[in-house]
């Protein structure tokens, strides 16, 4: 989606992925068909471009340190450390006074034991790196359970025990920070993941006024804090008495801002472009309220018969993405959904219909 706004900006962009018949390589000018891993790759892709970027957090930092020899990257290398590791995420954040649901580092069972006397049951565990969409993660409600989880990541990674967090909403912001650190914020929306996934983003966030602007304070100081240039998704808690926790940041276009296509006046995939190619920021403000769903595999009914897209573009509003991926696989992101509507609950309403009618008839 980023390259198809580069594209129609008039910008050649090439991209470095494993699979050469990638989602971005089907949309781009190029690809460079390797590992995250390939130094060598990284550079190659470097000398040809004006400025790089990353569109996932878990390619290798080492890489991205390559590339940035050679051409400005955005965001740095540097920032995406931070945000690849969520030790180093939380510790960052604290540090600088952010509000962090209570966490420790934990990587043996005796540190794990210590952990839960500290921060108390349930809690999550979950992994430093290379976790995402639920991933790496479990929840724990007894000693036993905590014992096992340990096991099931096996001898001695790095873990994070989070303390578990009864949450009113999950929120998150997408923030733009560019190169002369003038910042803008897209609307405050309401996130709803199922099983660590997300499921539904609601544009916007069905809160008081004074959340949504708190929740996009916090959001711009992070971006402010940590130097970048780019966008920054902060994702967060809602906690009881209205208050708001830091659960993760996202230094790339993220799922909660795909609404933006539609819904805002310049979208996060057109806004990052700015940022890279030294435009000026765009107006973020929402033309109408919106609702998300994502696509996942169990949408697709299976052998090879296609969801009822029809039935579900009939319904006002509503618009499709897909995003080219060949293999359908149960929790994969296949695509997404996005309905407009005069208000939040409406949208989202719509947004539901439109999914389970295409999931409910094979076309
Ligand atoms: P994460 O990968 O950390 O974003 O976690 C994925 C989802 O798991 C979050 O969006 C929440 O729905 C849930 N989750 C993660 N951490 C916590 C927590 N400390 N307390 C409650 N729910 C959590």
């Amino acid at each position: 989606m980023m390259a198809m706004a580069a594209a129609h900006m008039g910008y050649g962009v090439t991209v470095l992925d494993p699979d050469p018949d990638g989602p971005a390589a089907q949309v781009a000018d190029d690809c460079i068909a390797s590992p995250y891993e390939d130094r060598d790759a990284a550079r190659a892709l470097a000398r040809r471009s004006d400025v790089v970027t990353y569109e996932f957090e878990n390619v290798d930092a080492g890489a991205i340190e390559a590339a940035e020899e050679l051409a400005p990257m955005r965001p740095s290398s540097a920032v995406l450390r931070v945000a690849q590791d969520r030790t180093q995420e939380k510790r960052t954040l604290s540090a600088a006074g952010f509000p962090v649901a209570p966490y420790r580092p934990v990587s043996t069972r005796d540190e794990l034991a210590a952990a839960i006397t500290e921060v108390g049951l349930p809690a999550i565990l979950k992994t430093a790196r290379m976790g995402y969409d639920g991933k790496g993660q479990r929840q724990l409600r007894t000693d036993g359970e905590a014992r096992e989880a340990l096991d099931s990541f096996g001898g001695s990674r790095q873990l994070v025990l989070e303390q578990f967090v009864s949450f009113e909403r999950e929120l998150s912001v997408i923030c733009a920070r560019d190169a002369m650190g003038n910042i803008s914020t897209f609307p405050c929306v309401e996130n709803i993941h199922e099983g660590g996934i997300l499921d539904v983003t609601i544009a916007p966030a069905r809160v008081p006024e004074e959340t949504a602007s708190a929740a996009a304070d916090l959001a711009r100081a992070i971006a402010d804090h940590l130097g970048v240039v780019g966008l920054l998704a902060v994702e967060m808690f809602l906690a009881p008495g209205g208050r708001l926790l830091v659960n993760e940041l996202a230094p790339r276009p993220h799922n909660s801002g795909h609404f933006t296509i539609e819904a805002c006046g310049t979208s996060q995939f057109e806004q990052i472009v700015r940022i890279l190619c030294n435009l000026p920021l765009g107006e973020t403000a929402m033309h109408r309220p919106a609702a998300m769903v994502n696509l996942l595999g169990g949408v697709w009914p299976g052998s090879g018969a296609q969801p009822d897209f029809a039935g579900a573009l009939a319904l006002p509003g509503v618009s499709l993405h897909l995003y080219g991926k060949s293999e359908v696989r149960a929790g994969r992101k296949m695509g997404h959904m996005t309905a407009l509507a005069q208000d939040p609950e409406t949208a989202l309403e719509v947004a539901l219909r439109a999914r389970d009618i295409a999931s409910r008839t094979g076309g």
